[in-house]
């Protein structure tokens, strides 16, 4: 039996058995053709969680966030975005590459928003000098923290009076919501994309999932189909996101509580110089990258799989009971100890 932990990313789960068995059950069909009845089931499932018109099945997220990109903005458009967000910072600049769009990146603020005025610095006037202002690419959670209540709505707002769209990358908005006590329709609501990841805290093995508007789900798909991501008997994973949606939402819970115990457990160890929790992910500071490297280097000797570098990130999931925390907190206090 495999008995290491893995807190490098919630990427890292493994389908259980009732997933495998739910995949394996799924009635398929070419999705290419519209064939796919757990295909559709699922996008028009997750459309009306998402309280938007329509859905679309991708593989992956950033392939989902890259087709939202493409389909809001032509050649020549710019999106503003956050510079530690994943749409400018970890998609390989494939806006850029493939959509010829130019990313506007801004700071982002500690609570993992955008500065409002630094949205409205950016806007550019209709001239010839400039790209053409098109869109607001946002991000919920970001670094597992959940946008502060009524900061969407300003986003909107700002986005109505400057004609701008809204396009939420909503990886974890499963996690914001669970964490929030708020509605997936709550939190889309003043976007007009949301792409939703469902191989992180959901533990399916991949797929993404991006709503809007019935009309922008029409281009969508066949930027989809361009960027070579129209697939065929695709219920076989469609099959695995609706039983996470059945099973694994509810439990996010339960990896904020462990998320909340490992800080808890590792926050007062000597040689921590900072430690922050949000949502299933606690950020350990330790100093220096040396440190981070040793911690990593023992706590890999003790079955545990951490990322390397000064500030660590461990991330919760599906696969990361209560009693492995304790072991990763008696580990990690070995370790510095
Ligand atoms: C993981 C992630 C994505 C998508 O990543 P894929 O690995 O392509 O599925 C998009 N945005 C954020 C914020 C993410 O964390």
């Amino acid at each position: 039996m495999d008995t290491s932990i893995d807190l490098r990313s919630d990427t890292v789960t493994r389908p259980t058995s009732a997933m495998r068995a739910a995949m394996a059950a799924a009635p398929v069909g070419d999705d290419v053709f519209g064939d796919d009845p757990s295909v559709n089931a699922l996008e028009a499932r997750m459309a009306a969680l998402a309280g938007k018109e329509a859905a679309l099945l991708l593989p992956t997220g950033t392939q989902s966030n890259l087709v939202a990109l493409l389909s809001h903005c032509q050649r020549g458009d710019e999106y503003i975005v956050g510079q530690h967000y994943h749409t400018y910072f970890y998609e390989a600049g494939g806006a850029a590459v493939l959509g010829s769009i130019q990313p506007q990146p801004l700071p982002v603020q500690a609570d993992g928003t955008l500065a409002l005025e630094d949205i409205e610095a950016a806007i550019k006037a209709d001239d010839v000098h400039f790209a053409r202002s098109r869109l607001l690419a946002m991000e919920n959670t970001h670094g597992g923290r959940v946008m502060p209540d009524g900061y969407q709505a300003q986003v909107r707002a700002l986005a109505d009076r400057h004609g701008l769209r809204v396009h939420l990358d909503g990886a974890r908005l499963f996690n914001a919501a669970v964490a929030s006590g708020r509605s997936l329709v709550q939190l889309a609501a003043n976007a007009d994309s949301v792409s939703l990841c469902c191989s992180k805290g959901l533990g399916a093995p991949l797929g993404s999932v991006l709503v809007g508007s019935s009309a922008f789900i029409r281009d969508a798909r066949r930027w989809r189909k361009m960027v070579g991501g129209g697939m065929r008997q695709a219920g076989i994973f469609a099959a695995a996101i609706d039983h996470a949606l059945d099973h694994h939402v509810e439990r996010l819970a339960e990896d904020h509580a462990n998320a909340l115990r490992l800080y808890e457990g590792v926050r007062g160890l000597p040689g921590v110089a900072g430690c922050v929790v949000n949502t299933n992910m606690v950020y350990v500071d330790l100093g220096s990258a040396e440190q981070g490297l040793e911690l990593q280097a023992q706590l890999k000797a003790a079955g545990i799989l951490i990322a390397g570098g000064r500030k660590i990130r461990l991330v919760t999931h599906l696969d990361v009971s209560a009693a492995a925390i304790d072991r990763v907190i008696g580990a990690t206090a070995r370790a510095l100890g």
